[in-house]
C-alpha cells in the first residue's frame, strides 16, 4: 500500500488491517488492564471467566508492559480497533464516485468540502498501514 493508491483504497487496506486477527482465537474475549507481578495496572489481561476486573484469576493470558500508561493505551486502541475500522470504511464510502472509480487525491483536494474531514481520516488511515502523513 502506497500513498499514491486512491484514498478510498488506502482506508479500506486500513480496515482491513484493523480487522486483522492479531490474537489467538482464544483471545478474542475483551482485554482488560488488570494488576501484574510489579503491583501496579500495568498488564493487559484476556479471560474467559468472569472475575474483578482488575485482577489476574491465573487462568487469564496476560502480558505485562510495565508501564500504566502504556498498558491503557494498548488496551484502548485494541478496543477500538473495530469502531476505527468502521470509520474508515465509512470514509471510503463517503468519498467514493458515483462512477465506479475511486476519486484521487488530487479530486478530493479539490471537491473536498463536500466531505471535510477525509484529509483527517486518510492521514489515519496511513498511519495504520504504517505510513508516514
Ligand atoms: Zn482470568
Amino acid at each position: 500500500m502506497t500513498a499514491t493508491q486512491a484514498p478510498t483504497k488506502q482506508l479500506r487496506a486500513a480496515a482491513e488491517a484493523l480487522r486483522a486477527p492479531l490474537l489467538p482465537a482464544y483471545l478474542t474475549v475483551p482485554v482488560r488492564v488488570v494488576q501484574g507481578d510489579s503491583e501496579r495496572m500495568d498488564t493487559l489481561s484476556w479471560c474467559e471467566t468472569q472475575h474483578p476486573d482488575d485482577e489476574d484469576c491465573g487462568a487469564c493470558e496476560v502480558v505485562e508492559t510495565l508501564h500504566s500508561e502504556l498498558a491503557g493505551l494498548i488496551a484502548a486502541l485494541l478496543t477500538a480497533r473495530e469502531p476505527l475500522a468502521a470509520l474508515m470504511d465509512a470514509m471510503a464510502n463517503e468519498i467514493h464516485t458515483q462512477g465506479g472509480n475511486p476519486r484521487t487525491e488530487e479530486e478530493l483536494a479539490k471537491y473536498g468540502y463536500m466531505v471535510p474531514t477525509w484529509p483527517t481520516s486518510l492521514a489515519a488511515a496511513r498511519a495504520i498501514l504504517g505510513g508516514g502523513q
